[in-house]
């Protein structure tokens, strides 16, 4: 039998690219890998999946072409990606703008897509990796864990294969392979969203310690990319949603060779002449020493990292101005040495991928082969934390399935 669409890949992207095409009267065959559907979906939002934002713009999207991204998202939105949820069951819930199912079962996602499936007639092959695509258009050969392979045939082809982010869900980076054999330029993929690790031994003394801070990454001096929310220091280096935020940008840098590192501002709110006068009106009338000074301000760990750093005595009682001015220096740019982001195994998204301007936005169609469609996370295109990514995947998937014309 010869498919009019067959997708690679039953994640995010691949099961809305299905539906779409099959509720135009497609017959569609989805490839699977692994052994079920979505199994990034159900790791999404730690289980409870955050499927999209209420608060959309441009600058969650990275990526070196925002028209593309500006195109694709108002072919298919975070209103037109409610509504297909809500029809197939979801009932949303908000959290911040953050959305997700009221039954915050990231389970609820994947059941009411392959609900859908099953409604529409799509036919899901599971633990068969796509391996080889050949002539005549599409050819699909597929290899199963014995070793079998098998062969399957297509008029039209979606690549939803992911990137290359938690490979132990199936993301494995084989599409960017699938992808060149049809001349596509795939710009180098990184981790993104992910942590930061250093070289500097006192991250270790202070792991487990979370604060909030602003955080300030930068590549040979320059200013990359700035954050502010809760950090989490680890044995490693640093982890915590705005680390994972500027991760792409000190991915890029490192990999291009650049002197990496993070401030931290442990207190935005406040200028540095505030911060002097607060440890100034501390030491005043006090009997206390350096550490026990910091007491109270912020966790005992980190208090006396900060004075080692500053080359002060944590035991010092004799505080002078000069050692409150450095004292303060630690508070507002606190430095880690960045020399490595996690590898892709812990990271929640890749950046890279295929070069958005060889895919038509209007229909996710590939603009150097006819027929062949691309998809989600393998599209040079990287969400921040926030559903993003999700929003991303349905956009692309619901779009190149509705261009399946028969
Ligand atoms: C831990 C974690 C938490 C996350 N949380 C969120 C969140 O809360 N909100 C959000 O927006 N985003 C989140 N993301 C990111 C989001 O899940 C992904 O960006 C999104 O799932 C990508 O969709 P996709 O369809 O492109 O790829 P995927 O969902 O990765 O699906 C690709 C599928 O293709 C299959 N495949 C790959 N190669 C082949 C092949 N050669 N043959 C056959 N099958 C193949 C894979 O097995 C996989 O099932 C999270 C990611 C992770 C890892």
């Amino acid at each position: 039998m010869k498919y009019d669409v067959i997708i690679v890949g039953a994640g995010a992207s691949g099961l809305t690219a299905g539906i779409s095409a099959a509720r135009k009267g497609a017959s569609v065959l989805i490839i699977e890998q692994k052994e079920k559907a979505g199994k990034k979906i159900l790791a999404t939002g730690n289980g409870k999946c955050n499927f999209t934002n209420k608060y959309q713009s441009l600058d969650c999207y990275r990526c070196d072409d925002s028209t593309f991204v500006s195109k694709v998202l108002s072919n298919f939105d975070m209103t037109k990606t409610l509504k297909f949820f809500e029809e197939l069951g979801i009932y949303p819930k908000e959290r911040m703008g953050y959305i997700y199912p009221n039954s915050e079962q990231a389970s609820s996602i994947v059941s009411v897509l392959l609900m859908e499936c099953d409604k529409l007639n799509i036919n899901i092959v599971y633990n068969e990796k796509v391996t080889k695509i050949s002539r005549p258009d599409f050819t699909l050969t597929t290899v199963n864990e014995d070793k079998e392979e098998n062969i399957y045939k297509g008029k039209k082809l979606i690549l939803a294969t992911g990137g290359k982010a938690s490979p132990n869900l199936g993301s494995d980076g084989s599409g960017y392979k699938l992808a060149e054999r049809f001349g596509h330029k795939i710009i180098k993929p990184l981790p993104a969203l992910v942590s930061l690790k250093s070289p500097d031994k006192f991250c270790k003394s202070i792991s487990g310690v979370r604060c909030p801070a602003k955080v300030m990454a930068y590549a040979d001096s320059k200013l990359l990319s700035y954050e502010e929310g809760e950090i989490i220091f680890t044995n490693y280096g640093i982890s915590g949603i705005p680390i994972m935020q500027v991760s792409r940008y000190v991915a890029k840098a490192l990999d291009t060779g650049k002197k990496v590192y993070i401030e931290l501002d442990f207190m935005p709110g406040k200028s540095e002449e505030e911060i002097f006068q607060i440890l100034k009106s501390r030491c005043k009338n006090s009997s206390k020493n350096l550490e026990q000074m910091l007491v109270g301000m912020f966790n005992h760990k980190l208090n006396y990292v900060m004075i080692k750093k500053g080359k002060l005595d944590p035991g010092q009682l004799i505080i002078k101005d000069k050692d409150l001015m450095r004292l303060k220096d630690e508070i507002k740019s606190f430095r880690i040495n960045i020399n490595d982001t996690n590898t892709f195994e812990f990271a929640q998204a890749t950046r890279g991928g295929v070069a958005t301007n060889e895919i038509n936005p209007m229909t996710m169609e590939s603009l150097l082969k006819d027929n062949l469609f691309i998809t989600g996370e393998l599209i040079d295109v990287d969400g921040t934390c926030g559903g993003y990514n999700l929003q991303w995947a349905w956009s692309t998937g619901y779009i190149a399935g509705n261009h399946i014309l028969v």
